[in-house]
């Protein structure tokens, strides 16, 4: 068996059990790497390369990075900006998305931010609360709990909450709305700003250019059709391609194949212009990575 070489062998903060931890685990895998059984131990080795992961809870993982306990965490900026954490922000994941909003009972009497002057306000992230009331001008007697904040209202624990908001079905099942929004959030991979070894950074721009090379490949899709010659011309205008498109010529006399890669929302918005210039047969499909 391999062993890890602590000075060039990364190890990267996951959550654990929660919103982010498959779809950071489906990430990882889709840059290339295998783990044993990541469920069972809370230190997983990388089977393929020099990583280990570190499964904590959310709430941690700033901390970790920052002390250098674990060189990348993947972690929600909201975390993150609550910690006011000493890492550094390489790159937004663009899953785990949701914001931290400011919500009150329906029908109550707060409408509008002068009204929360002197209430009582429920919520896990009190730094941000703070400053944002601070920054308006407005006094308000914070309340932190570690969850449920959405009962607090009801509960007369506070006048108004602020929590994470993704589709805003949870404040709704509560008798709540979403009056204002504190602050916008996705996961980030974020790196430590403890020395690192040469080794280690070496691995950490791999790492990212392969998360780089996912997360365009995620975006984009391999599209082939057939189409006469004389569209050739037309069909390269209606393509926005990363280069010019690959034109093959078929067995059939004057019809060509057109292979190019293109957006996702491109595709769906000019399959009908393609349509519409001659193409016919058209293939649409995914790509594992891409490197430009
Ligand atoms: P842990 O046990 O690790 O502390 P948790 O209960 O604090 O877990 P989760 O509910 O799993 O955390 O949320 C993790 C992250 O998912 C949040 O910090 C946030 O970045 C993101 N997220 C996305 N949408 C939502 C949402 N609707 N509610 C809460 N978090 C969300
Ligand atoms: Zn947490």
């Amino acid at each position: 068996m391999r062993t890890l070489d602590s000075t060039t062998s990364l190890r990267i903060a996951v959550q654990k059990s929660g919103r982010l931890t498959d779809k950071t685990l489906k990430l990882l895998e889709g840059i290339g790497l295998k783990f044993d059984d990541y469920k069972r131990s809370l230190l997983v080795r990388c089977l393929n390369f020099d990583v280990e992961l570190l499964l904590i809870r959310d709430d941690d993982i700033p901390e970790y990075v920052q002390d250098g306990v674990c060189d990348l965490g993947f972690v929600g900026a909201n975390v993150v900006a609550e910690d006011q954490a000493d890492v550094t922000i390489l790159k937004g994941l663009e899953y785990g998305v949701c914001r931290l909003s400011v919500a009150v009972p329906k029908n109550g009497d707060i409408k509008k931010a002068e009204d929360f002057e002197g209430k009582k306000i429920a919520t896990s992230y009190p730094v941000l609360t703070r400053n944002f009331f601070e920054e308006k001008g407005i006094n308000v007697k914070i309340v932190t709990l570690s969850g449920s904040v959405e009962i607090a209202p009801r509960l007369e624990i506070a006048d108004a909450i602020t929590d994470l908001v993704s589709t805003g079905g949870t404040l709704k099942a509560n008798g709540l709305v979403e009056i204002d929004k504190i602050f916008d959030s996705e996961t980030q991979l974020v790196k430590t700003n403890k020395p690192l070894s040469d080794g280690k950074q070496a691995l950490i721009d791999k790492f990212l250019q392969r998360i780089e090379g996912y997360q365009r490949a995620e975006k984009s899709r391999y599209i082939m059709m057939n189409a006469p010659q004389e569209s050739v011309e037309k069909i390269k205008k209606i393509i926005p391609s990363l280069r010019s498109p690959t034109v093959m010529p078929l067995a059939d006399n004057g019809m060509v194949a057109i292979h190019t890669v293109i957006t996702i929302t491109a595709f769906w918005d000019l399959m009908e212009e393609l349509k519409a210039a001659g193409a016919t047969g058209i293939v649409m499909l995914p790509i594992e990575s891409m490197i430009v």
